[in-house]
């Protein structure tokens, strides 16, 4: 039997990268800055098909964090973040000495619950005497939040809107793309992310002026002078020449492995729909459109008669690599202290969903080796 590693998501090169990168090596522009970044930049501002001005950063991380500057949070502010997600969402809250206060999700798009958002900026007003300073919705597995809700409350209320679109790159809600409904909006390109630059990331901007400020606060936040003079502290964010090279080839490409990730994740529903106790997470109306970077099941272990961590287990003797759902972040230990708004149900989806191998450059007979997997538990 064929037993080679099926990987969750793999990096998938689409053959041009190199090109780009020669480009650069045959013009020296190896540095943080060059027509590749340029190109890069411009690539995703077509992808995204509004008006926005897009800075290629060295992470996505990165993009969250020079968002929150400018968006004013300083110590002793809260910004509003959704729980269920990857750390890297809330960790520049904290890089400002800034306080998060994590929220629910809905069990429909599994992302911030517009509920309990409304709860936690009615009761952080009540309780500190002022408005959150920033909220942070994710698009989580790539299925957009419920962004018409969320904007109607972030107005409302007067707070700003980071997206956290890492997870989303190509994904539509009511036919506008994942990264364009915030004031600011971060992307990655991460190693296992939709394309990558092998790292990166990039910032997604209103306005010039925004873009502008994002480049220079990433590149040392050096003032007008012949010598190097600072009047604010600055930031080594900026993406280099070579990986915006890896992101434009990369961007040839990303059509062809959205089409991939959904043709599996729609494989995986047709195979798996009708395994009692299993259920495959899906977009929940046509206003939604995901990317599908991961497919991911729910496991009702009452009904199915084993659990997802079996289910792990099991693809783990296969050398299939499946990954629990993100740990929510008020459960997380470096989290404790932080305000919680909403009830269990990131918490149940923890418990019981699973993120199988979902990668573009996976065949057919690969997501067939996972099925059979699950159809002799
Ligand atoms: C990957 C990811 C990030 C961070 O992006 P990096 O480029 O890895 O810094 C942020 N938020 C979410 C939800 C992510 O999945």
């Amino acid at each position: 039997m064929n037993n080679k590693r099926i990987w969750l998501s793999l990096a998938h090169m689409g053959g041009q990268e190199q090109r780009f990168i020669q480009e650069a090596f045959d013009t020296n522009w190896v540095v943080p800055l060059g027509p590749n970044v340029d190109g890069f930049e411009k690539d995703l501002q077509t992808l995204l098909e509004e008006d926005r001005y897009i800075v290629a950063l060295s992470a996505g991380t990165a993009a969250i964090h020079l968002a929150l500057i400018q968006l004013g949070v300083g110590p002793g502010d809260e910004v509003v973040c959704q729980s269920f997600t990857f750390s890297a969402s809330a960790n520049p809250i904290k890089y400002l000495s800034a306080d998060p206060v994590f929220v629910d999700s809905e069990s429909e798009t599994w992302n911030i619950s517009p509920y309990y958002l409304r709860q936690a900026i009615e009761d952080r007003i009540a309780k500190t005497g002022k408005k959150p300073k920033a909220i942070i919705p994710v698009h989580l597995y790539g299925l957009p939040a419920k962004m018409d809700e969320i904007m109607a409350i972030a107005q409302e209320y007067g707070i700003p809107v980071l997206e956290d679109a890492a997870e989303a790159l190509g994904s539509e809600y009511k036919g506008r793309k994942c990264g364009t409904f915030g004031e600011f909006a971060c992307l990655s390109f991460n190693g296992n992310k939709m394309i990558t630059t092998s790292g990166g990331g990039a910032l997604v901007c209103h306005t010039e002026e925004e873009a502008k400020y994002t480049k220079f606060l990433a590149t040392q936040a050096r003032d007008q002078a012949p010598h190097y003079q600072h009047s604010h502290i600055g930031y080594n964010y900026r993406m280099s020449n070579i990986c915006a090279g890896i992101g434009r080839g990369q961007m040839l490409v990303l059509n062809d492995h959205i089409a991939r990730r959904r043709a599996i994740h729609t494989l995986y529903k047709k195979e798996l729909s009708d395994i009692p106790g299993i259920s495959v997470f899906d977009n929940p109306s046509e206003d939604f459109n995901s990317n599908h970077w991961l497919t991911c099941v729910i496991v009702n272990p009452d009904v199915a008669g084993f659990s997802r961590e079996d289910i792990r287990l099991k693809m783990e003797e296969e050398n299939i690599e499946t990954r629990p759902l993100w740990k929510p972040m008020h459960l997380q230990p470096v989290f404790a202290d932080a305000p919680y708004y909403g009830g269990n149900t990131a918490e149940k989806l923890f418990d019981n969903g699973l993120c199988l191998p979902s990668g573009s450059s996976l065949t057919d007979d690969d997501i067939r080796r996972v099925i059979s997997v699950i159809k002799n538990m």
